[in-house]
Protein backbone atom coordinates (compact mmCIF):
# COMPACT_ATOMS: atom_id res chain seq x y z
CA UNK A 1 0.00 0.00 0.00
CA UNK A 2 1.16 3.27 -0.72
CA UNK A 3 1.76 5.59 1.45
CA UNK A 4 1.88 8.83 0.09
CA UNK A 5 -0.65 11.09 1.32
CA UNK A 6 0.43 14.18 -0.59
CA UNK A 7 -2.40 13.19 -2.67
CA UNK A 8 -5.28 13.07 -0.33
CA UNK A 9 -4.92 16.89 1.79
CA UNK A 10 -3.09 19.42 1.67
CA UNK A 11 -2.82 19.81 5.66
CA UNK A 12 -2.35 16.21 6.15
CA UNK A 13 0.62 16.40 3.52
CA UNK A 14 1.61 19.54 6.01
CA UNK A 15 1.41 17.02 9.26
CA UNK A 16 3.28 14.58 8.03
CA UNK A 17 6.11 17.05 6.67
CA UNK A 18 5.68 18.04 10.39
CA UNK A 19 6.53 14.47 12.02
CA UNK A 20 9.08 13.92 9.78
CA UNK A 21 11.15 16.49 10.92
CA UNK A 22 11.13 14.97 14.18
CA UNK A 23 14.02 12.92 15.25
CA UNK A 24 14.08 9.10 14.24
CA UNK A 25 11.38 9.01 11.91
CA UNK A 26 11.36 8.82 8.16
CA UNK A 27 8.65 9.87 5.98
CA UNK A 28 6.77 6.41 5.89
CA UNK A 29 6.27 6.28 9.98
CA UNK A 30 5.29 9.95 9.51
CA UNK A 31 2.07 8.87 7.56
CA UNK A 32 1.26 6.14 9.67
CA UNK A 33 1.47 8.48 12.80
CA UNK A 34 -0.51 11.57 10.63
CA UNK A 35 -3.32 9.06 9.65
CA UNK A 36 -3.38 7.55 13.27
CA UNK A 37 -4.19 11.18 13.92
CA UNK A 38 -6.53 11.64 11.77
CA UNK A 39 -8.20 8.58 12.65
CA UNK A 40 -8.57 9.73 16.57
CA UNK A 41 -11.05 11.63 18.27
CA UNK A 42 -11.10 15.21 18.09
CA UNK A 43 -10.55 15.57 21.83
CA UNK A 44 -7.18 13.48 21.46
CA UNK A 45 -6.08 15.27 18.58
CA UNK A 46 -6.79 18.71 20.83
CA UNK A 47 -4.73 17.16 23.76
CA UNK A 48 -2.28 16.41 21.50
CA UNK A 49 -1.37 19.89 19.88
CA UNK A 50 -2.64 21.43 23.29
CA UNK A 51 0.66 19.44 25.23
CA UNK A 52 3.17 20.42 22.40
CA UNK A 53 1.56 24.38 22.87
CA UNK A 54 2.53 23.73 26.37
CA UNK A 55 5.51 22.34 26.73
CA UNK A 56 6.81 25.01 24.33
CA UNK A 57 5.13 27.85 26.67
CA UNK A 58 5.64 26.63 29.89
CA UNK A 59 8.93 25.35 30.67
CA UNK A 60 11.95 27.21 30.96
CA UNK A 61 15.15 27.21 32.17
CA UNK A 62 15.93 27.08 36.30
CA UNK A 63 17.59 30.12 37.36
CA UNK A 64 19.94 28.32 39.28
CA UNK A 65 20.66 25.42 37.46
CA UNK A 66 19.19 26.06 33.73
CA UNK A 67 17.81 22.21 33.99
CA UNK A 68 14.30 22.84 32.69
CA UNK A 69 11.31 23.56 34.78
CA UNK A 70 7.47 25.24 34.79
CA UNK A 71 8.50 27.18 37.62
CA UNK A 72 10.95 30.21 38.47
CA UNK A 73 13.29 27.72 40.33
CA UNK A 74 13.27 23.53 39.71
CA UNK A 75 12.32 20.83 41.48
CA UNK A 76 15.94 19.76 42.53
CA UNK A 77 17.79 22.98 43.45
CA UNK A 78 14.37 23.64 46.11
CA UNK A 79 14.91 20.06 47.73
CA UNK A 80 16.29 20.60 51.36
CA UNK A 81 17.38 16.21 51.31
CA UNK A 82 19.57 17.13 48.33
CA UNK A 83 23.76 17.47 49.39
CA UNK A 84 23.78 21.33 47.93
CA UNK A 85 27.57 21.07 48.47
CA UNK A 86 28.06 18.91 45.72
CA UNK A 87 26.99 20.16 42.32
CA UNK A 88 27.28 17.93 38.57
CA UNK A 89 28.27 19.85 35.62
CA UNK A 90 26.13 18.78 32.40
CA UNK A 91 25.81 19.76 29.12
CA UNK A 92 22.08 19.50 28.44
CA UNK A 93 18.53 18.81 30.72
CA UNK A 94 18.70 15.81 29.24
CA UNK A 95 21.53 14.50 31.08
CA UNK A 96 20.37 15.51 34.13
CA UNK A 97 17.58 13.14 33.45
CA UNK A 98 19.54 10.71 32.68
CA UNK A 99 21.80 10.50 35.55
CA UNK A 100 18.38 11.22 37.63
CA UNK A 101 17.19 7.82 36.54
CA UNK A 102 20.34 6.47 37.81
CA UNK A 103 19.01 7.24 41.42
CA UNK A 104 22.46 7.38 42.70
CA UNK A 105 23.39 11.23 42.46
CA UNK A 106 21.87 13.53 45.62
CA UNK A 107 23.41 16.45 44.90
CA UNK A 108 22.66 19.52 42.45
CA UNK A 109 22.95 20.16 38.97
CA UNK A 110 24.56 22.56 36.62
CA UNK A 111 23.55 22.47 32.59
CA UNK A 112 26.10 24.62 30.75
CA UNK A 113 23.80 24.48 27.83
CA UNK A 114 26.73 22.76 25.35
CA UNK A 115 30.71 22.48 25.24
CA UNK A 116 33.55 25.04 23.88
CA UNK A 117 34.00 24.62 20.66
CA UNK A 118 36.18 27.11 18.74
CA UNK A 119 34.69 25.45 15.09
CA UNK A 120 31.45 26.48 15.72
CA UNK A 121 32.37 29.83 17.47
CA UNK A 122 30.69 28.86 20.93
CA UNK A 123 33.35 30.68 23.42
CA UNK A 124 32.65 30.67 27.28
CA UNK A 125 30.57 33.62 27.61
CA UNK A 126 27.85 31.19 25.23
CA UNK A 127 27.95 28.48 27.74
CA UNK A 128 26.25 28.80 31.64
CA UNK A 129 29.93 29.28 32.94
CA UNK A 130 29.95 32.37 34.59
CA UNK A 131 27.00 31.00 36.55
CA UNK A 132 28.51 28.51 37.78
CA UNK A 133 31.36 29.97 38.93
CA UNK A 134 28.86 32.17 40.90
CA UNK A 135 27.60 29.38 42.54
CA UNK A 136 30.84 28.10 44.09
CA UNK A 137 31.73 31.45 44.98
CA UNK A 138 30.13 31.59 48.70
CA UNK A 139 31.93 28.50 49.82
CA UNK A 140 28.99 26.32 50.12
CA UNK A 141 29.99 23.57 47.44
CA UNK A 142 32.72 21.52 47.97
CA UNK A 143 33.12 19.89 44.79
CA UNK A 144 31.61 19.89 41.53
CA UNK A 145 31.64 16.91 39.20
CA UNK A 146 32.10 17.32 35.42
CA UNK A 147 29.86 15.02 33.45
CA UNK A 148 30.52 16.11 30.36
CA UNK A 149 30.52 14.04 27.28
CA UNK A 150 34.17 12.91 26.38
CA UNK A 151 34.77 14.36 23.21
CA UNK A 152 37.53 16.79 22.07
CA UNK A 153 35.33 20.15 22.50
CA UNK A 154 33.54 18.30 25.86
CA UNK A 155 37.40 17.53 27.68
CA UNK A 156 38.66 21.15 26.22
CA UNK A 157 35.45 22.29 28.26
CA UNK A 158 36.63 20.11 31.41
CA UNK A 159 39.89 21.53 31.56
CA UNK A 160 38.69 25.08 31.17
CA UNK A 161 36.40 24.40 33.58
CA UNK A 162 38.72 23.03 36.32
CA UNK A 163 41.05 26.07 35.50
CA UNK A 164 38.01 28.80 36.26
CA UNK A 165 36.89 26.31 39.35
CA UNK A 166 40.79 25.66 41.07
CA UNK A 167 40.41 29.85 41.49
CA UNK A 168 37.52 29.39 43.48
CA UNK A 169 39.26 26.27 45.92
CA UNK A 170 36.80 23.63 45.13
CA UNK A 171 37.41 20.45 44.40
CA UNK A 172 36.90 19.38 40.42
CA UNK A 173 36.11 15.99 39.71
CA UNK A 174 35.42 13.86 36.51
CA UNK A 175 33.33 10.40 36.04
CA UNK A 176 34.72 7.64 35.07
CA UNK A 177 36.07 6.46 32.10
CA UNK A 178 34.04 3.48 32.45
CA UNK A 179 32.18 5.07 30.12
CA UNK A 180 33.74 3.87 26.29
CA UNK A 181 35.44 6.66 24.50
CA UNK A 182 33.84 8.55 22.52
CA UNK A 183 30.08 7.53 23.46
CA UNK A 184 27.83 9.76 24.88
CA UNK A 185 25.93 10.01 27.99
CA UNK A 186 22.85 9.80 26.15
CA UNK A 187 24.03 6.16 24.62
CA UNK A 188 25.25 5.04 28.24
CA UNK A 189 22.84 2.91 30.31
CA UNK A 190 21.91 4.44 33.83
CA UNK A 191 24.24 1.23 35.90
CA UNK A 192 27.50 2.12 34.08
CA UNK A 193 26.74 6.15 34.06
CA UNK A 194 25.67 5.31 37.97
CA UNK A 195 28.84 3.40 38.35
CA UNK A 196 31.10 6.03 36.48
CA UNK A 197 29.49 8.56 39.09
CA UNK A 198 30.62 6.56 41.96
CA UNK A 199 34.32 6.24 40.30
CA UNK A 200 34.72 9.76 39.76
CA UNK A 201 37.94 10.59 40.03
CA UNK A 202 39.82 14.32 41.28
CA UNK A 203 41.05 16.29 38.20
CA UNK A 204 44.41 18.10 38.81
ZN1 LIG B 1 17.51 24.08 39.24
Amino acid sequence: MSLDVSKFSPSLERLVERIAKLPGLGRKSAARLALHILRQPDEDARELAQAILDVKSKIHLCRICSNFTEEETCSICVDMRRDHTLICVVETPSDVLRLERTGSFRGLYHVLGGVLSPLDGISPDDLRIAELVERVKDGTVREVILAINPTTDGDTTSLYLLRVLKERNVMVSRIARGIPIGAELEHVDEVTLASALEARTKMQ
